[in-house]
């Protein structure tokens, strides 16, 4: 029997505002000791007051238009009730029944054709505090409560079940962060936690309708984690479905180290929150000005650049697409066009600053570990452009180049210096390299042989030899014609 995977999404993303959601705390914790961003407030103390973070509420517009949401006329606050040490108050502000903004959409990319992945609301909340399972001096286990987390404004987005692969959802969890951190409303950075998954998952037998038992999967820590727990259980609940086994609603518990899930708890459902209006807010109107204000000033989102770098450079959507995942990329991408090298049309220069963000820099930020956030500190754009233009006026070879460039990432040193105290400045003066040449004929003379046979791997093969004696610096182009011409004269 073949079955059909449905899968839904719910992101939590922490929004990049200066103060906690309900209270004047400074959002911006990460760094702080424990317990340094806390008041009456976000410590849950009886009696105080929260006050709406407006900030918070206009982050939540632009994600809901950027989403194709409609954005509510009308909104309130609720209470979700439940108890839990890293929570407070007994109750999370949140809401239930008239979110920012529902009805919308995100579009993705599957097998070259566009999907349109429903949203089903945009809301706001606060996050919880931090627990931290320790042992005491003794060896008996202990758990210490930092506060400075609770209370930070967390933005949720709920998508539709209409997810049908763990590819789709990896796919719809790439796009919903670009779209965040194009905004500027969050980090969206999943291995620090700003942004965070839970994913609802099922199966049925192809054909049917109605919906079975769907698992909860949490602690997914990367967009790998999401995509491996995902498989893990597409084949857990066809195996237990093929063996008879009942599906339960739960909600389970991904292990990296094992890649496995693992029951946590049977599922709960929104009746067990005892949702209510929340006390001490007042419901808020969202007027239409407003709204229309915050359209009017909505940056560029991915899909559009992604376009743009299409049309205005001549970029293949491949290019393109890497460019505009992360905006710091794309933004680092068009700094690099400002000034072209001078022996470049624009768009042979964009395509020469593409494959240098796409190939070595890329694979430096990899191995390096470094985040992209930190392109610009690695290699500023003027410095690549630099090396761009060394490589174009044949100043330096193609390798002696990727030799230059990752110095220049590793040292912060320019192009120009390297190449000059590295002696790779590309030998581009036949008569500099005429020695060399008949030099590595002599040395070769089975080549030679081979050569007047008719054999033009001879040829391919002196070439090589003579790039080794010159340590790569000979211009290739400018060593094949000297070999032609000396070989065919011997
Ligand atoms: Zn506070
Ligand atoms: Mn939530």
């Amino acid at each position: 029997m073949d079955y059909e995977t449905i899968i839904g999404l719910e992101v939590h993303a922490q929004l990049q505002t200066r103060s906690k959601m309900y209270c004047r705390c400074s959002a911006d914790y990460a760094a702080a000791p424990p317990n340094t961003h806390v008041c009456p407030v976000c410590l849950g103390m009886p009696g105080v007051l929260p006050v709406i973070n407006q900030q918070a509420i206009e982050y939540t517009i632009m994600t809901a238009l950027a989403l194709n949401c409609t954005v509510s006329d009308y909104t309130r606050f609720d209470r979700k009730n439940y108890p839990y040490p890293d929570l407070m108050k007994g109750y999370q502000i949140s809401q239930s029944y008239v979110p920012v903004g529902y009805n919308g959409y995100l579009t993705i990319d599957i097998n070259d054709k566009k999907k349109k992945v429903g949203i089903d609301n945009v809301h706001l909340e606060e996050d919880v505090a931090r627990l931290v399972h320790r042992d005491r001096p003794g060896g008996e286990a202990c758990s210490l409560v930092d506060v400075n987390r609770a209370g930070v404004p967390l933005m949720e987005i709920v998508g539709e079940p209409e997810l049908r692969s763990p590819e789709e959802a990896r796919q719809y969890l790439m796009e919903l962060r670009s779209i965040l951190q194009y905004l500027g409303v969050s980090t969206a950075n999943m291995e620090e936690g700003s942004f965070r998954c839970d994913a609802n998952i099922s199966i049925r037998p192809e054909g049917i309708s109605e919906l079975s038992a769907k698992v909860e999967v949490k602690n997914m820590n990367s967009f790998r984690a999401v995509y491996r727990a995902l498989e893990y259980e597409v084949r857990r609940q066809i195996k237990a479905a093929e063996e008879g086994k009942k599906l339960v609603q739960e909600t389970r518990g991904w292990v990296e180290d094992s890649g496995v899930t693992v029951s946590q708890r049977s599922k709960e459902y929104a009746q067990d929150y005892r949702y209510f209006p929340e006390p001490d807010l007042p419901p808020l109107v969202i007027s239409r000005d407003w709204v229309e204000e915050i359209k009017e000033k909505l940056p560029e989102l991915p899909e559009a650049r992604r376009q743009r770098l299409v049309t205005d450079y001549g970029l293949s959507i491949y290019d393109a697409d890497l460019l505009t995942v992360s905006k710091t990329t794309a933004d680092y991408f068009e700094e690099c066009l400002v000034s072209p090298a001078r022996d470049l049309s624009p768009r042979e220069h964009a395509k020469q600053v593409a494959n240098w963000i796409i190939g070595e820099f890329s694979h430096l930020l990899n191995v390096t570990n470094t985040d992209v956030a930190d392109m610009v500190e690695k290699v500023s754009p003027g410095a690549l452009c630099d090396l761009i233009q060394l490589v174009s006026r044949g100043d330096i070879s193609g390798t002696g180049a990727k030799q230059v460039f990752e110095e220049m990432f590793n040292t912060g040193k320019a192009a120009g210096d390297i190449v000059r105290e590295k002696g790779l400045s590309q030998i581009s003066d036949a008569g500099e390299l005429e020695a060399t040449v008949s030099q590595v004929i002599a040395e070769n003379p089975q080549a030679l042989t081979d050569f007047k046979a008719g054999k033009e791997q001879a040829l391919k093969f002196l070439v090589g030899q003579i790039m080794k004696a010159t340590r790569g610096r000979a211009n290739p182009q400018l060593v094949n014609q000297l070999l032609r011409e000396k070989l065919e004269g011997e």
